[in-house]
């Protein structure tokens, strides 16, 4: 029997669990054929997210949960449960319902037709702000511009991956993730399936503008490096058309003389170049801050505790670096 994992990255859900469980419940009954898993990604929850997934656990076994040791965000949340999921095919899904759990059998069925990557992509967005939806337009629309890989719009991170998918999300390990990105970078087959995104079931979304900013300033860094080529190229314009001003400078006062003046030109033009050196100076400064963040190397995360059970400090579950011990292990033989 093929074995299905819905993770659930959950950060102070305690108002909408139960109701997500009893939708879950539903549809894992229509689809008989597979066993499933409820993986929980405990968020460093303030509220009682974690005393409920524990007291959901000890009526259904189904149910299973990694609570990390403080609050990393959903990006590394999702990445730590595809680290502890044992299903075949994962899904991805909110613990707010704002994707429709009834859309797994559909998931599950374009999955047995060979595809890797079924993902369910929004129709409309009810509940949204106009500011929000166009800003979000505008934003995807600019990625696409500047990165070669095409980046899925109006698609969040429910879908259903296949383990191949999952095991090569795995092994990308960087520290400021844009999971987004990711799902497209890694290719295989993907499907996709439309949907109308519901408001949020109840509690509170967790994003504000500036983290939606820090999300958008990820995927463009962590993407695509056209934002410093067209700063050199803005640079290289600039220069350009300088040059032959400079030129006409010097003929014209060489020729005409110069009685002083010129101030209001001075400071456009200084104030101007100022303006494109800073910004150029910023980008690569977000760039230099990526770097700086990948070169420590640290663990992405660390468990508090997994299953009842109190985990070790690692980023990893024990039974995949006991894996990687004994294949070391071999080499030495
Ligand atoms: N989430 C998380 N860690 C965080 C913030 C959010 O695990 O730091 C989870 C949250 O519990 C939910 C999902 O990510 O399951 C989406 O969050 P939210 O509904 O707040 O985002 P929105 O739907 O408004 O984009
Ligand atoms: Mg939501």
């Amino acid at each position: 029997m093929k074995r299905i994992t819905i993770l659930v990255p959950a950060y102070n859900e305690e108002a909408v669990l139960y109701k997500l469980y009893d939708r879950l419940k539903e549809v894992i009954k229509s689809v008989s054929a597979y066993q499933f898993e409820i993986l929980f990604v405990n968020d460093g929850s303030k509220d009682h997210t974690l005393s409920i997934i524990k007291k959901m656990r000890e009526r259904d076994k189904r149910i299973s949960y990694v609570n990390l040791s403080r609050n990393y965000g959903k990006e590394i949340a999702m990445l730590a449960g595809l680290d502890h999921a044992k299903g075949d095919g994962v899904i991805i899904i909110d613990a707010d319902l704002q994707d429709p759990p009834e859309l797994i059998p559909e998931m599950i069925k374009y999955w047995e037709m060979g595809y890797d990557d079924v993902y369910a992509k929004r129709r409309s967005r009810t509940g949204e702000t106009w500011f929000k939806k166009w800003s979000s337009s505008t934003f995807y629309k600019l990625l696409q511009k500047m990165s070669r890989i095409p980046i899925q719009e109006n698609t969040g991170d429910f879908r259903l991956l296949d383990r191949r998918c999952v095991e090569a999300l795995k092994q990308i390990r960087e520290a400021q993730r844009y999971t987004k990105g990711m799902f497209s970078w890694i290719g295989y087959n993907k499907k996709e399936i439309l949907f109308d995104r519901d408001p949020r079931a109840a509690g509170e979304t967790k994003w504000n503008y500036s983290r939606l900013m820090d999300l958008a300033i990820e995927g463009v860094t962590s993407f695509t490096t056209t934002p410093l080529r067209l700063s050199a190229f803005c640079g290289f314009i600039i220069s350009f058309f300088s040059f032959f001003y400079i030129i006409w400078i010097i003929a014209k006062t060489l020729l005409f003389g110069e009685p002083v003046a010129g101030y209001p030109s001075l400071m456009t033009v200084v104030l101007f170049l100022g303006g494109i050196q800073l910004i150029s100076l910023g980008i690569i400064g977000e760039y230099l801050g990526r770097i700086f963040n990948e070169t420590k190397n640290r663990p992405l995360y660390f468990v508090d505790e997994y299953n009842n059970e109190k985990a070790l400090n690692q980023d990893r579950p024990v039974h995949e670096l006991n894996k990687f011990a004994r294949h070391l292990n071999r080499g030495r033989a």
